[in-house]
Parts: C-alpha cells; sequence; structure tokens
C-alpha cells in the first residue's frame, strides 16, 4: 500500500505540473491578450416595453483571437477568474463600459445606463469599490448611470463581505443588480439584506415560459418578488414575440434577448439604437 502511495504521490505531481503548466500558459496568454489590447465589449440593447425605448445596455466581453477569431467569455472568463487575471481584464471592462456610455450619452441619447458583470473574485479585491470610484471618476459617467451584476453564489459565498461592499457601492450612487435570478441559493432573508435595485430573471426561465408551466410560475413568482420589493425587474434572453407578450401581462417591463438585438460591437449600437428608434 506505501508503494502504491508513493506511485499515486508521483503521479500527483506529474498531474499537478501539468496543470501548473497549463495555468501559466493560459495566464500568459491572457496577459499578453489584455496587453495586446485582443479583449473587445459588445453591448446588447435593454428595452422598456412601457416606454418602449432602449434605456440601457449590458457590455459583454469577448476575446478577438488573432488566429481564433472571437473567443466567448464562456471559454476564457473561468479561467481569468483562476488565474486572477480577471481583476485587471475586470477594471478595463468597466473603465471600458463607462466611457462608451457617456460617449453615447453626449450624442444625445439620454440617460442610457451600462450594465457590468463583476465577478466574484474582482468583488473579493480590497480595492474593488475604489476601483469603481476611480472609473466613474476618469470616465465622467454619472454613478446612477451604471449598473453593477453579481450573481447570487458570488453574494453567497460570503455574505457578511458582500453586503458591506455592496452598502459601499450604493454610497457611489451605482445601481446594483442580481443576475441569473432564481438559478442560485439566496434565500429571501438574505435578499432584504442586500443592498440591490434590479432582479434579472435568468434566460433558462424564459426560454420555455409560454410552454412549461413550471417555468411560468417561476417568472411569475420572481416578477412578484420584485415589486413586493420595490425592486425592478429585467428579463435576459427573450427571443420571441410571445415571451414578450407573457412577460407583459405578468409586469416585466424592462427586457433585453435577441428577439431586439444580439450584443453587437460599439460601432454597430447608434445604428441599433436608430432602428429601434425608428419602429
Ligand atoms: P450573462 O451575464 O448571463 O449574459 C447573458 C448571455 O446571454 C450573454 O452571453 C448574451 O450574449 C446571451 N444572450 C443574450 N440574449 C440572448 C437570447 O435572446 N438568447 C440566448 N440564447 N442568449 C442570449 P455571452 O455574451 O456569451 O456571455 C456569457 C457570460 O459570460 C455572461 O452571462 C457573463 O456571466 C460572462 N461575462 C460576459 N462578459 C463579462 C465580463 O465583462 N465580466 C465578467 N466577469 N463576466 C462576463
Ligand atoms: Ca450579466
Ligand atoms: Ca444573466
Ligand atoms: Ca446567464
Amino acid at each position: 500500500a506505501k508503494e502504491m502511495g508513493g506511485n499515486n504521490y508521483q503521479f500527483y505531481t506529474a498531474a499537478l505540473n501539468e496543470q501548473l503548466g497549463e495555468r501559466l500558459l493560459i495566464e500568459g496568454a491572457l496577459r499578453q491578450a489584455l496587453e495586446r489590447r485582443e479583449f473587445v465589449l459588445h453591448y446588447q440593447p435593454q428595452v422598456d416595453i412601457a416606454c418602449g425605448r432602449i434605456v440601457g445596455m449590458e457590455a459583454l466581453v469577448r476575446w478577438q483571437h488573432p488566429e481564433l477569431g472571437m473567443v466567448a467569455p464562456n471559454r476564457f472568463i473561468p479561467l481569468a477568474e483562476e488565474t486572477g487575471l480577471i481583476v485587471p481584464l475586470g477594471a478595463w471592462v468597466l473603465r471600458t463600459a463607462c466611457a462608451q456610455a457617456l460617449a453615447w450619452q453626449r450624442l444625445g441619447q439620454g440617460e442610457l445606463r451600462v450594465a457590468v458583470n463583476v465577478s466574484a473574485r474582482q468583488m473579493a479585491e480590497q480595492d474593488f469599490v475604489q476601483s469603481v470610484a476611480a472609473a466613474l471618476a476618469e470616465t465622467g459617467l454619472a454613478p446612477h448611470c451604471l449598473e453593477l451584476e453579481l450573481t447570487e453564489s458570488q453574494v453567497m459565498n460570503d455574505i457578511e463581505q458582500a453586503i458591506s461592499v455592496m452598502h459601499e457601492l450604493k454610497k457611489l450612487g451605482v445601481k446594483l443588480a442580481i443576475d441569473d435570478f432564481g438559478t442560485g441559493y439566496s434565500s429571501l432573508a438574505h435578499l432584504k439584506r442586500f443592498a440591490i435595485d434590479v432582479l434579472k430573471i435568468d434566460q433558462t426561465f424564459v426560454r420555455d415560459v409560454t410552454e412549461n408551466a413550471d417555468d411560468a410560475a417561476i417568472v411569475r413568482t420572481i416578477i412578484a418578488l420584485a415589486s413586493n420589493l420595490k425592486l425592478e425587474v429585467i428579463s435576459e434572453g427573450v427571443e420571441t414575440r410571445q415571451q414578450l407578450d407573457f412577460l407583459r401581462q405578468h409586469g416585466c417591463q424592462q427586457m433585453q434577448g435577441y428577439y431586439f438585438s444580439r450584443p453587437v460591437p460599439a460601432a454597430e449600437f447608434l445604428a441599433v439604437l436608430a432602428a429601434h428608434d425608428a419602429r
């Protein structure tokens, strides 16, 4: 058994070294990508169907790899989180999104707000609140035009710490949204203590909302919950007129999804705004 243990030990060391090597490789590649400015933001409009206008947009990062082409965030965000590269990457996303929102506002687009995804690792950084304040100060975007999207799991990871960070962020005047709401495991008791403004209904519930009674019940419940807690509610992943009608009937007025527009490069966003206005 001892010998087996020895072999196992060797095996594990080799595997660990290999893993470490792979991590270093990925970390190097991501760091280089940041230096070479290979990351870009795409923007997806958020529509308020009560007034029929685009009221904001979510910033979604992509990696424009010289050989692989456009890489989706699901393929590199987890790695960026593991390696810690999400911290400088997230700071870049924040500054870029704030600067872009202000640029569009100055073109006469009104109070467009921009939603930015924040990862757990980023939020756990000592100076996270300062970096948000710095992004606002450097770009000049009004704090209430920035919405930070947090997930339930990242908030539940260290509840007390998260609640304290959320309250500091609220003092800055930014808005806070819980992303993918309903897929995590936060309790209603916790929700009450979170300093949030918006519940964002996950697209997995919206997808079959017109055919699946359970999904319909979940979506109706989240909308009612938001209403009772005086929170805004927005649905993501709205792809069809039927989904839109269901959501509208049950009191959700803010929506985001392919029905309105896919996420587009910054250069195409004004055209999306213009086309929407013309509808
Ligand atoms: P998420 O925050 O839940 O973003 C919504 C995802 O759904 C986006 O995928 C978006 O393109 C997609 N989507 C939007 N409308 C529809 C629709 O009508 N139908 C369908 N099927 N999908 C739709 P994307 O851009 O690939 O982003 C995936 C995830 O990557 C995001 O999920 C978010 O968790 C993460 N992510 C993206 N950008 C950032 C970032 O800057 N920082 C961090 N930390 N995470 C990011
Ligand atoms: Ca999001
Ligand atoms: Ca989401
Ligand atoms: Ca999601």
